[in-house]
């Protein structure tokens, strides 16, 4: 792990703040005026259940605590970091309890970075769900989750969701609580001139991925129906992706799976359903090419529904459409480009001792180093992946 300020140092130097041409998502559609009825709230865990409402802030927190009670060996939940407003960007971390598996690559889900894109949102907590339920009796997930260690970030700007207050999604917006655009806020890995004022939620999200080995991300967005693949800050005749080829496929997979069961799906843009970022308007300081420039990881952007504030009974039937092209876009991490060769860690490297393991508290880990020491004790009961020199370390916390 780079020292923090190194990090940034690097960071600072290769930004840019060009006048940029503004994506189609930037206008909402006339008829997305608020309408909060369409927009109803679960108010309690029990509401959340039936997956036909948007939950309140509270829920939303509740909910992903309560996967962690519910499925203590098969997940833990991180802090990313914080809002400009104190809320919490929470990642939950999942994972197949099999031991059978030293070699587990990391896969990261983050959505809603534009606050009222709220459809994603919704595929997270749903998509948690459905993950978790399945373990054990659907031998696909098992296998996937026995394969691979999934991070999932429903909401990746919850003060622009929730900017009218916590028991509300009417009022979201696109930007943070500082009416910042946090997807025109990560530094440009191709620019030269510096940013200056990275917003908190995004330096999390940097300090989140730079701590960990993400081989495969998507970034979930709403206003169109377009897998957009990078770059964005050039058009493909410019400059093409090392792997667009690859990208292409495995977005034509996701948008022919969704098309099983409604053919009109991902007709927004185009016929294909997919377009390299560029191509369809360039623009600059974006997560995606931040991701895959400076992780080297193959992150994707999706946008997932023409309407932004997708009325809530309609919640369910865009998961009916979406939920199995989500969950096999999990997949293709399996069989991801060799080129990302510091993608795929051992879960447990062999010169890591770690004990005791379980454990109450305490943990030492051994390595080439000398023994490191901790203390789980304030953290939750379950499965925590530990970071020591770039290997996650699997430690369960009784
Ligand atoms: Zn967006």
């Amino acid at each position: 792990m780079k020292p923090i300020a190194s990090f940034f140092l690097l960071c600072l130097v290769a930004l840019t703040a060009q006048a940029q041409q503004p994506r189609p998502d930037a206008f909402p559609p006339v008829e997305e005026s608020i309408d909060s009825k369409s927009l109803s709230m679960a108010t309690t865990l029990d509401e959340m259940r039936q997956w036909n409402r948007y939950p309140t802030y509270s829920v939303y927190v509740e909910m992903m605590n309560h996967f962690v009670e519910s499925y203590p060996d098969l997940c833990h939940l991180d802090t990313i970091g914080t809002s400009v407003r104190g809320r919490l960007i929470l990642s939950l971390v999942i994972t197949g309890s099999e031991p059978n598996d030293l070699h587990r690559p990391e896969f990261f889900y983050s959505s809603t970075i534009h606050g009222d894109e709220l459809t994603g949102f919704y595929f997270m907590l749903r998509l948690c769900d459905t993950l978790l339920s399945s373990y054990g009796s659907s031998a696909d997930i098992t296998n996937l989750l026995n394969r691979v260690v999934i991070y999932i970030n429903p909401l990746a700007n919850p003060d622009g969701t929730y900017f009218g207050g916590d028991n509300t999604v009417a009022y979201s917006q696109r930007y943070n609580a500082n009416s910042v655009d946090l997807n025109r806020n990560y530094p440009n890995p191709f620019g030269a001139d510096p940013l200056d004022d990275i917003q908190p939620e995004n330096i999390a999200m940097m300090n989140y991925a730079e701590q960990h080995h993400f081989v495969m991300s998507a970034n979930l967005h709403g206003g169109s129906e377009v897998m957009n693949y990078p770059w964005d800050s050039f058009t493909s005749d410019e400059r093409t992706h090392p792997q667009s080829e690859w990208w292409q496929a495995v977005c034509k997979r996701y948008v022919d799976t969704c098309r099983l069961y409604s053919s009109r799906s991902f007709t927004a843009v185009n016929r294909a359903g997919y377009i390299a970022g560029g191509d369809w308007y360039v623009i600059y300081n974006g997560r995606q090419d931040y991701f895959n420039h400076h992780f080297n990881t193959l992150e994707l952007t999706m946008e997932v529904s023409n309407t932004k504030k997708l009325p809530a009974e309609q919640l369910t039937r865009y998961w009916y459409i979406q939920s199995h092209s989500l969950i096999n876009y999990i997949k293709e991490v399996l069989n991801a480009p060799q080129s990302q060769p510091q993608g795929v860690h051992p879960v447990q490297a062999e010169y890591l001792r770690v004990y005791p393991n379980p454990t109450l508290g305490p943990v030492h880990i051994d390595t080439p180093a000398g023994t490191r020491s901790l203390d789980l004790s304030d953290r939750p009961a379950g499965l925590h992946i530990i970071n020591v020199d770039g290997h996650p370390v699997k430690i369960i916390k009784l």
